[in-house]
């Protein structure tokens, strides 16, 4: 059986019992409820009426979620291109419709993920789809259930418009998915937690820990703004389908500006 941690919906391997607790909750990016570890199934959340509801979020990008939420609640996003699809950061929950509604959307090519957060159950609908996975090798310690991963280093081609790129930052393999043919061919960065879209749609975050609160340094925000300055893309969506419209880029690097200012202390007049 493969079990699927409760709180952050990332599946074990096969095993008779579930482990005792999950390593990523574990982690001091994530948090374990206070009654304890949970563990479920794909079984278990079918037959309590769990379901992935999509919905086309731009032309060519279609969103997965799982109803009623699961585990972290991620938004998965599936990229179209001429070539094919690719499913990135896949929800912890799967069932029949929603692998059918992926297939008609195109011909998939790949699965990826941002970071190991968002794994989900990554193995089952690896195999669903009948494709590979793309892990990035400095987060090798992470997927419990390892079926289909391929390993890259610092970036891999999908297919012409779709490529994966490790930025670093929240974890040493977070990785991002350059779209090229989003936004209208301005190109589309889909951003997992490595940068993180803020509710004024003007700034994005950079963090080691969102719920814990625990921010990246300034250099290390200003690495993933140079990182990402070379790619192609002018919006920006992050692993719940919130987004900067328009002039991400920019947007990115005036924001790991302001982050590396604070972080450096250089508005600490402001605070006292
Ligand atoms: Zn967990």
């Amino acid at each position: 059986m493969i079990w699927i941690c409760a709180t952050c919906a990332v599946e074990t391997a096969v095993a008779p019992q579930p482990p005792s607790l999950c390593a990523i909750c574990e982690d001091d990016r994530q948090w374990v409820p206070a009654d304890g570890q949970i563990w479920t199934s794909v079984a278990e959340l079918a037959s309590s009426g769990t379901r992935i509801v999509t919905h086309e979020i731009e032309p060519g990008l279609l969103g997965l979620r799982a109803e009623p939420r699961v585990g972290i609640g991620q938004c998965g996003m599936v990229a179209r291109t001429p070539s094919g699809t690719v499913l990135f950061d896949p929800p912890g929950y799967i069932d029949d419709a929603a692998v059918a509604r992926v297939q008609a959307f195109g011909r998939p090519l790949a699965i990826a993920v941002s970071h190991p957060h968002m794994y989900g159950v990554m193995t089952q609908w690896a195999e669903a789809l009948d494709v590979p996975i793309h892990v990035p090798r400095a987060d090798e310690f992470w997927p419990r259930r390892r079926e289909r991963i391929q390993w890259y280093d610092d970036s891999h081609v999908i297919a012409p418009g779709l490529t994966l790129y490790r930025v670093g930052g929240h974890f040493a393999g977070s990785a991002v998915l350059e779209w090229s043919l989003g936004a209208a061919g301005y190109g589309v960065l889909l951003a997992g937690d490595a940068i993180f879209p803020n509710p004024d749609h003007a700034t994005v975050s950079f963090l080691r820990s969102y719920p814990n609160r625990l921010p990246l340094s300034g250099t290390v925000a200003l690495r993933i703004a140079d990182r990402v300055a070379a790619l192609s893309f002018d919006r920006l969506y992050n692993n719940f389908g919130n987004v900067v419209l328009r002039n991400a880029k920019e947007v990115v690097y005036a924001s790991a500006r302001r982050h590396a200012e604070w972080c450096n202390g250089e508005h600490d007049d402001e605070t006292w």
